[in-house]
């Protein structure tokens, strides 16, 4: 940020009165801009054992496989948002059914809220995705993923899958500083938690 979005004029980092960091604060008017976390939602959708994945047609990550998924707008929810985000990449409906992970990622000041969800329609790829597949777990595309914050969240589901069981996870994915930002090896999961929990399959 270089102007103040209420009178135009620059920006400088001060740490406001009462305030324990740096703010963007406006030269001229005194104005305080804060910067806080983004929350990007999206769905890992089921069907027959398998997951809706998309491979992306737009940067980052053009050719790369992520699962749907986008920021949260204003004026909605995450639900919401996460069955729109899924409508625009694969133009698919789904019926959200419950958490999947909360995960934060502060280097990038994002928070993902990633919900299970099950396909109630056909699908097809929309204007940012060139695929729209239903993957067999044994079959994702692990090194072609788009984002280490899919690869972490997929890795949880295969590992509930595989343990029979049904779990939301709370986690924030430390970054090592070291390599690319997309490398998942570079990442570790800290501070998770997951509660397991039954669901009612309909
Ligand atoms: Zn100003």
């Amino acid at each position: 940020m270089k102007h103040c979005s209420t009178c135009g004029r620059p920006v400088e980092q001060r740490i406001p009165a009462g305030d324990d960091r740096p703010r963007h604060t406006c030269t001229a008017c005194g104005a305080i801009h804060y910067l806080n976390p983004r929350v990007v939602v999206g769905c890992l959708v089921e069907h027959e054992q398998k997951l809706l994945l998309c491979k992306r047609a737009i940067e980052p990550n053009i050719g790369r496989w992520t699962v749907p998924g986008g920021y949260l707008e204003l004026g909605e929810g995450a639900l919401q948002g996460a069955r729109r985000e899924t409508r625009e990449e694969a133009q698919a409906e789904v019926e959200i059914t419950a958490p999947h992970a909360y995960l934060d990622l502060p280097h990038i000041g994002q928070c993902y809220y990633l919900f299970h969800a099950r396909l109630r329609s056909a699908f097809a790829p929309g204007p940012e995705s060139l695929e729209v597949e239903l993957v067999a777990l044994e079959d994702i595309p692990w090194t072609e993923l788009a984002f280490p914050v899919v690869h972490w969240a997929l890795e949880l589901f295969v590992a509930d899958r595989s343990d029979g069981v049904f779990r939301m996870h709370q986690g924030m994915l430390h970054w090592d500083g070291t390599g690319s930002r997309f490398d998942p090896g570079h990442y570790t999961l800290r501070d998770h938690l997951a509660l397991t929990y039954q669901e009612d399959l309909p």
